[in-house]
Order: C-alpha cells, then structure tokens, then sequence
C-alpha cells in the first residue's frame, strides 16, 4: 500500500524549521515509493542550531539532575507508546524487517533507562580527605555536542548519545544520515518536546552540515559513527580547536570457530548464521569473516548451509515470516555484489542461502540474496574489506596461533567472537585486538548495554554504553584544598 509521504522537519532552539530545500527518502523494497522527505539544512541555519546549544549549555549545565532524569524519563514513556507507529516508519525508510526495527527501538529503550538509573553514579563527585588536607572532583558537563549518526541503525546510535549527553547536562545538535532520516527525527521531536530549547537540537544534510558540526568553535565534543574514512575528515576538520570526541567507526570483526565447538550444536549455528545476517549484514558488530578450525571445517560449513537456509527468509519487511530485508541503498547493493563478484572471479565459490518469500520484489527492491563465499584468499577484499552487506566468507585455519595473527592484522578492532568449549574460548580470546570479544556469540545477540562498547585500532577512539560511556560527556575537574599550602623546595 502506497502512502502519502511525510515531512519531517529539523528543531532549532525548540521551533520546528522547515526548509526550502528538501531530500526524498525512498522505500528501499519498492524505491519508487518516497516515503518521506527531509530537510536539507544550510550552513547559516546549522550555525543557528550551533548558538541555540551554546546558549543554552548556560543554564543546562547547572540543572538539576533529577529534573534532567525526570524528563528523559517522560521522553522515554512516550517512545514506548509510539514504538509501533515508529518501528513502521524506520521499516519503510530502511528496510529491515519490522521485527527488527522493533528490536532496535527496545535497545534504544532498555539503553535510556540505563542511563537514566546511572547518571548519578557517572556525575557526583567524589571528595577525598588524604594527609595533604582535601581535593574534591567533580565531573562537569563538556558543553555543546555535535552527534552525527549514521544509516544503519539510526535510532539506536542517536540515542546512544542524546541521553548520556542530555543527562549529564550538556546540549547536543544532532545529524542524522540522509538514508535513514525519518524515524529518527520523530524519535528527536519527542524528546526535544521535554527539554527546554535549545537542549537538543536536530539538522538534516550532508558534507555541508557536517563540516560546520565539526569545525565550529563553539563545539566542545563530537560523537560520531560512522565510516572510518569519514572519521578521518572529522578528526582532521576538529583539530583546529582540539575538540573532544567519540569516534564508532568500521569494523571487520572475526569469528573464530575452534576445533572444540560442537558442530552439532544447530542453536549455536543459528547465532551464527544471525550475527552474519541481521538487518542483511549492515551492522557494524556484524561478523563479516568467519574463520573455522580444518578439522571440522567441511563438517560446519555443511551445518552451516542448513541453518542459514532455515533462519534466512529474504522478502518485504512487513512480512512476519521475513528475517531479513533489502539492503538500505543502492550504492550498498553495487558495493556488496562487486565484492562478490570479485571474489567468484578470482576463484572463490559462491553459495547462495536462504529462502525467497517475495521473490515478486527481489527485482524491484534493493534486495541482495544473502550468499557464502568459500575457497576465499586470506586477503581477498571480501576477507579484509569490511563489506557490510548479507554476504559471509569462511575460511579454513590450521593453527590457533595462525588465526590469532589473522584476526589481529586487521586495521580494525571492533567485535569479535570465538566459538568453542568455554574455557578455550576465553584463553583465545585473551589474545584478540577488538573492543569486545564474544563467546558462543556474536553481534546484537552479545551486547550488553551495562558494559563499554567501542573500537580499538581504527575501529574508534573512546567507549560508549555502560557507566564509562556516561562519564565519555563529562570532563574532570579537580578542586584541590592543600593543608600544606607551600612547597618545601621552593626557596622563601
Ligand atoms: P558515513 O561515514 O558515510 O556517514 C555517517 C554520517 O556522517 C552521516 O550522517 C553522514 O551524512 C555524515 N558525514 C559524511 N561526510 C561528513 C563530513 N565530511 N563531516 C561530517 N559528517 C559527515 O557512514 P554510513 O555509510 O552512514 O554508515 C556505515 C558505516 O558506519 C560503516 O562503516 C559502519 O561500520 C559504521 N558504523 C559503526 C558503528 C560503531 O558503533 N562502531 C555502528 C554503526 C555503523
């Protein structure tokens, strides 16, 4: 059924701004559909949305804490409300399953309320009596923060940094992707609607508005995901004024499976198949190489087959016996076919997996048949690149010490799993470079949101989620009240 598209428009210092100039988002399952338009901001109005939270920043900064838990609490009650009207909305603009748009909106959920209950532990301040007589440390807001977001899971990763920031009192202009932009802005009305102007503020665009949120001087703090090339134009357009930053970048996370894991286990082989193929591949934690010990090899990737051919069930998101959707956009579906494509080419063997429940669509929409890619070189692109898109390449690895090498020669860091009996497991992971290693699973199905997530190498600087990733907004400053107030090599 085909709608009326929508508008959404951006806020600066509490007002609705709609704009001359607008972008289509269209329906990656039938792109003739727009689904909705955005707004595409100017410069002069991101610098407007820049001195609305600077200003602000004034009063917000020395808020009441429980007043600022008492309003992302509210803000929170009505997404949940909404969660259905929004979960359709990012269905039609993305394209992942609705099943999986709800499960994002629940992270976002479950993520705020986290925040909520652990601000205080993140931001009081810590006296400390010692010989010397007294120092206090208080953890302060930063000031405004630019929070630019990308495609994949635009409501997750925007909250991820609205409410750590909001709640620990400074105000934020956020940007989100131009391939995802609508669900989120309703996401932003709703909880710009119950902080006072100017907190939080939402601009639409691209290389434009983002040049601006990251070389303004009145930013003190960017949070961005995103790719790692365009990390590399961030860091170098905030360095002027040493901004502070956040940075959740690409990654090419591993599995490894060990000559332990039991092949015969079909629900870990279903997690598997699940952290390759969730949201067709377009997550940054997705495992995008799989790396399986010789001697079970032949036998896990004939199990392999089976469970991706009963778990992936490619069709329209609004279909409930669909698990996996098109791919967001149609750079990503010629990016993830010339890798694969490449690949057969230089001798691998591709394998096409799962079922096709709308194949109706498959020519019309975005849509990708999710593939196995065997017989792969170890530095093939679809082994090194990070291909972010429903295609997986598992490879043979004769030794634990070679696989480890494998793993860590990556210029990213991000996840990684290994799949085995536990304590082998963890002795192998102890050995990996990434943010997180998980055990017997991967992706989604691994993250908790109590724990630091972020990348090491070039898969990012700093951490969010868990109480470090609260403190990740704040700056520590130390007041120091010494009894002894000279020192003694000091001559009189
Ligand atoms: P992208 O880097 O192309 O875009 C991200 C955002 O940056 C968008 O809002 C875009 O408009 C904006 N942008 C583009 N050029 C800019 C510039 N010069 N200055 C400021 N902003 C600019 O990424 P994408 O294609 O939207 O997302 C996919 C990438 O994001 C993948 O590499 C994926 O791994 C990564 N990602 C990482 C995480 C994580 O937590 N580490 C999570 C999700 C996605």
């Amino acid at each position: 059924m085909v709608r009326e598209p929508i508008k959404v428009s951006s806020i600066i210092n509490g007002k609705k701004i709609d704009t001359e100039r607008t972008l289509p988002r269209e329906n990656p399952t039938h792109p003739d559909e727009v689904v909705g338009y955005a707004p595409i901001n100017t410069r002069e109005e991101t610098i407007q949305a820049i001195d609305a939270a600077y200003n602000a920043f004034k009063e917000w900064a020395w808020s009441d804490v429980d007043d600022r838990i008492a309003r992302m609490k509210r803000a929170i009650e009505k997404i949940k409300d909404s969660t259905d009207e929004i979960a359709e909305l990012l269905s039609r603009e993305h394209g992942k399953a609705l099943y999986d748009s709800k499960g994002e909106i629940a992270i976002s959920l479950m993520w705020m309320e986290f925040a909520c209950d652990h601000v205080k532990e993140a931001v009081t301040p810590e006296i400390k009596e010692h010989e010397n007589g007294r120092t206090i440390i208080t953890f302060d807001p930063i000031g405004v923060v630019s929070a630019i977001t990308p495609w994949n899971y635009p409501i997750s990763l925007s909250t991820i940094k609205i409410a750590p920031a909001l709640l620990t009192g400074n105000t934020m202009v956020l940007k989100p992707s131009p391939f995802a932009p609508l669900a989120v802005s309703r996401v932003c009305e709703i909880i710009a609607d119950e902080f006072p102007p100017g907190v939080l503020n939402l601009v639409h665009g691209e290389a434009e508005v983002g040049v601006e949120l990251t070389s303004n001087e009145k930013v003190a703090k960017i949070a961005f995901t995103g790719g790692t090339r365009t990390a590399k134009s961030i860091m170098k357009a905030a360095s002027e004024t040493i901004k502070k930053m956040t940075l959740e970048l690409g990654g090419n996370d591993a599995a490894i499976v060990l000559d332990s894991f039991d092949v015969n286990d079909e629900r870990a082989l279903r997690r598997m198949v699940i952290s390759n193929f969730l949201t067709a591949g377009q997550i940054c934690m997705i495992a995008k190489r799989v790396y399986v010990h010789r001697s079970i090899y032949d036998k896990f990737v004939e199990k392999y087959i089976e469970a991706a051919n009963k778990w992936i069930r490619l069709g329209d998101p609004f279909n409930p016996d669909v698990t996996v959707g098109p791919v967001n956009n149609k750079n990503q579906v010629q990016y993830v076919r010339s890798l694969v494509e490449k690949a057969e080419k230089d001798g691998a063997k591709v394998i096409p997996l799962g079922q096709i429940l709308n194949p109706e669509l498959m020519e019309e929409g975005y849509f990708l048949q999710p593939t196995l890619v065997l017989e792969a070189d170890f530095h093939a692109d679809i082994v090194v690149e990070e291909q972010f898109g429903p295609t997986v390449p598992i490879l043979p690895f004769d030794d634990e010490e070679q696989v480890i090498e494998l793993h860590n020669e990556s210029i990213y860091g991000l996840t990684s799993s290994v799949w085995g009996e536990e304590e082998h497991a963890i002795k192998v992971a102890r050995r990996i470079e990434a943010g997180t290693t998980m055990i017997n699973t991967a992706a989604v199905q691994g993250l908790d949101v109590r724990f630091p997530f972020g990348g090491v190498k070039q898969s990012g600087v700093g951490r969010e989620y868990g109480v470090e990733g609260i403190k990740s907004y704040t700056e520590t400053h130390v007041i120091n009240i010494p009894k002894s107030l000279e020192l003694p090599y000091i001559p009189e």
